[in-house]
């Protein structure tokens, strides 16, 4: 709770929320070298210390976190860790996406397996904790568009419990269009689209993303004020930003918090949001990103709370649901 208002995270990858203590603890468990023993030798190989060139030098950053995912039981801890997480910094309804063959691949473990396990998690702890949290299935399109059937495949195992699907990974190199006919079967089967897009590609990214994949929430999407066409379409159709502050400064998609555009959505109307994106790798909680949206950003106070108030009007919850939380609120 923030201002009276729900504290809302949209834009937190599971998969780039692991404790450093947990990463230990498995390695150990199921002897896996690690560089470092202990949590404050091991962080600067898991956590950035230091701006990196681009969204993909960020993502090598993933490299121990996957190691550890090693079985079921690893996969199911790490998602019930993630909500305790939640629970801890204070949130009051959150969305954690995954991308289960980026999570299977280090160890080749069967992306169904992650995806049974995750959701075990996720809903064991959501009702232990009482926290509302949703699921969100990702494509990795690194892959390519021929696995991206078999990740899709593996998230449709459990397809009532995923609310939505995203795409992530190499944009530049691995444009949306690749991905349209898997989008069509994520919608047929009932669940919403968000798009990492706007990111490393420019605005057409964006529009292509809306067009379509049917997006209708859009992850960093920094690059939209070079189109004010786009800004224009966003604002009338209630496009969501989903905006991550310190992950934008680290991978250098921009180049200063000062210079990020959240104020400049905010300004224009356009319900961008408040998100952590992978606290585990940028050494971040959601409060963190509220204190750098103020004191680097420079959002007023009434802005911090318009961006709360899109943060419940662009979760992916029925609108019954969305008014439980609002209510919740004190
Ligand atoms: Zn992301």
């Amino acid at each position: 709770m923030l201002n009276g208002l729900p504290l809302i995270d949209l834009h937190r990858h599971l998969d780039g929320s692991v404790r450093l203590s947990t990463i230990i603890d498995i390695a150990k468990q199921h002897k896996i070298k690690l560089p470092a023993w202990t949590e404050s030798s091991l962080r600067p190989y898991v956590q950035i210390m230091e701006k990196q060139p681009g969204v993909m030098a960020f993502i090598e950053k993933f490299k121990y976190m996957i190691a550890i995912m090693v079985d079921e039981e690893s996969c199911y801890r790490i998602a019930y860790e993630a909500v305790e997480d939640l629970k801890k910094e204070s949130i009051d309804y959150a969305e954690l996406r995954f991308s289960p063959w980026f999570m299977a691949d280090a160890n080749k473990i069967d992306a169904g397996v992650i995806v049974k396990a995750v959701v075990a998690g996720t809903k064991d702890a959501s009702k232990a904790l009482n926290i509302p949290v949703g699921l969100i299935g990702i494509i990795s399109r690194t892959y390519g568009p021929e696995l991206a059937w078999k990740e899709l495949e593996a998230l449709e195992t459990c397809k009532e419990d995923i609310i939505a699907l995203d795409l992530a990974g190499d944009e530049y190199n691995f444009p949306g269009e690749w991905y349209v006919p898997h989008f069509k079967c994520a919608r047929s089967n009932g669940w919403q689209v968000t798009v990492h897009a706007g990111e490393a590609s420019g605005p057409e990214s964006i529009w292509q993303a809306i067009d379509e994949l049917g997006a209708s929430r859009i992850g960093h999407g920094v690059s939209a004020f070079q189109d004010p066409k786009l800004i224009e379409y966003m604002r009338d159709h209630q496009i969501g930003v989903e905006s991550n502050l310190t992950s934008n400064v680290q991978t250098s998609t921009v180049a200063d918090y000062a210079l990020h555009p959240l104020k400049r959505f905010l300004e224009e109307n356009i319900q961008a949001t408040i998100n952590t994106d992978d606290p585990g790798i940028s050494a971040i909680t959601l409060l963190d990103e509220y204190k750098f949206a103020v004191n680097q950003v420079g959002l007023s106070h009434q802005q911090v709370e318009q961006a709360q108030r899109n943060a419940i009007q662009q979760a992916f919850l029925s609108e019954s649901k969305k008014i439980q939380l609002n209510d919740t609120k004190t």
